[in-house]
């Protein structure tokens, strides 16, 4: 059964590009409430355990500068099935690849900086919530 969070962050590419509000007016109309919000940054560290998934990866340490590099934007999402509904929305990782419409196509600037996070799992979801926010910031 799937569940009804998922968790995002619209990352520094998107922030610094201008993109927050078009983001989240995307995000809106596709039918997702907002759970959780707010402008933060990440420091190293954060990033590095935000990501310890892909500590293997040749793109680990870019990816850790990149999204500490800046403001991002944090929230935890709910719709039916978030976590399918929401990939869908912000389309496949490289912006190139992504549908017409997805906001990976709309606002990323490349593979790496590529505009917003989606959580790929409900468990996922829920670790990354709390990654961000405590309890009394979640409504
Ligand atoms: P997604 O964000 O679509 O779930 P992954 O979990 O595979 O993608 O990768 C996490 C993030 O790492 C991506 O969103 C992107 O910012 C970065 N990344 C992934 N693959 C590459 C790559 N080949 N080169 C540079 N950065 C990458
Ligand atoms: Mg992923």
């Amino acid at each position: 059964m799937s569940g009804k969070i998922t968790f995002t962050m619209i990352k520094p590419d998107a922030v610094a590009d201008g993109h927050i509000g078009a983001i989240l007016g995307k995000i809106a109309e596709a039918g997702f409430k907002i759970k959780a919000l707010k402008l933060t940054q990440l420091t190293v560290a954060d990033a590095q355990k935000f990501y310890e998934v892909h500590a293997g990866r040749p793109f680990y340490g870019e990816l850790v500068d990149f999204m500490s590099s800046g403001p991002i934007v944090a929230a935890v999402l709910e719709n039916e099935n978030a976590v399918e509904s929401f990939r869908t929305l912000i389309g496949a990782t490289n912006p190139a690849d992504a549908a017409e419409g997805t906001i990976r196509k709309m606002f990323a600037r490349s593979i790496g900086e590529n505009a917003v996070h989606g959580s790929d799992s409900d468990e996922n979801a829920l670790i990354e919530a709390q990654f961000h926010f405590s309890g009394r910031e979640i409504f």
